[in-house]
């Protein structure tokens, strides 16, 4: 072992110990289950070590540090896709408006048996009637953003907006134990105040390159399945829906589109690891 990987393993030793006795005592269970399987992702968190031994930080610092999952250069920013290095075929399904009765549970066995974690965009008001799912939703690894509490689309004055926001990452926290640092707005509308208010609280603002079009009340299965498959570009943001109106047509999308990306040779990541993926 050279002086260089003694220091970074010894480093690592402390760090895995700190995270886990931090997240213990302080957080609620559930966040240690994302926070562990989200952090200790090998890769994330050798990557993350060396940018702490580059920087000469105090390990306090370090710690603290852990707890943001979304690189600073993302943080107040809105993105609609990553450009990974070196084109690597990764690719994110993000999941709005659930959680759901039904479908949110028929997605995540999907997910399961596929061994693919997505990124959920819950609406708050559906957290509060869906308890459960939502604590399930996270025990199974997936990463939650906020996408308000109403899914209005309206113009809202600051305080509306805050509201909105906050109310909903209070709920998610108070539910399943995570602290979340992604928004992404109803509808897509940037210009209504709470994009605005999200960046003001560092949300990185997720948007989609890529949508399944599942909302189209008249679509086939088929058709988002097409729409999806035709297309998926390394660092793809996909768009699709497990709540909000009956959602059992993109249910039975998911299988083929899943399969029809892997037979591309995509790899499915969630958002923070996708942002993980870019250079500067
Ligand atoms: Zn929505």
């Amino acid at each position: 072992m050279t002086d260089k990987n003694l220091k970074r393993g010894r480093i690592f030793g402390f760090v895995a110990i700190a995270l886990f006795v931090t997240a213990c005592s302080t957080i609620p269970q559930l966040t240690v289950h994302q926070s562990i399987s989200t952090l200790l992702t090998a890769k994330v968190l050798d990557n993350w070590v060396q940018a702490q031994i580059d920087a000469q930080l105090p390990l306090s610092t370090q710690i603290e540090q852990s707890s943001v999952s979304i690189p600073a250069r993302f943080q107040g920013k809105t993105l609609y896709k990553v450009e990974p290095n070196n084109k690597e075929k990764v690719i994110a399904l993000t999941i709005d408006d659930g959680p759901w009765p039904k479908t949110t549970l028929q997605m995540l066995d999907i997910f399961k048996a596929n061994n693919i974690k997505a990124t959920f965009f819950w609406v708050g008001s559906a957290v509060q009637a869906n308890p459960e799912l939502a604590k399930r939703v996270v025990a199974e690894g997936h990463v939650i953003g906020n996408h308000t509490w109403h899914h209005w689309y309206k113009r809202m004055d600051e305080a509306t907006a805050k509201s909105e926001i906050d109310r909903t990452s209070n709920l998610i926290y108070k539910t399943t134990g995570v602290k979340t640092t992604l928004f992404r707005p109803p509808g897509g509308f940037l210009n209504n105040g709470l994009a605005a208010y999200a960046k003001s609280q560092k949300y990185s603002v997720v948007m989609w390159s890529l949508t399944s079009a599942d909302t189209d009340p008249h679509a086939k299965p088929q058709a988002f399945v097409n729409n999806v498959l035709k297309g998926a570009k390394p660092g793809a943001i996909v768009l699709m829906h497990d709540g909000g109106g009956d959602r059992h047509r993109t249910v039975q999308a998911l299988p083929q589109i899943i399969t029809g990306l892997k037979q591309q040779g995509y790899r499915f990541v969630t958002i923070p690891e996708l942002l993980e993926k870019s250079g500067e």
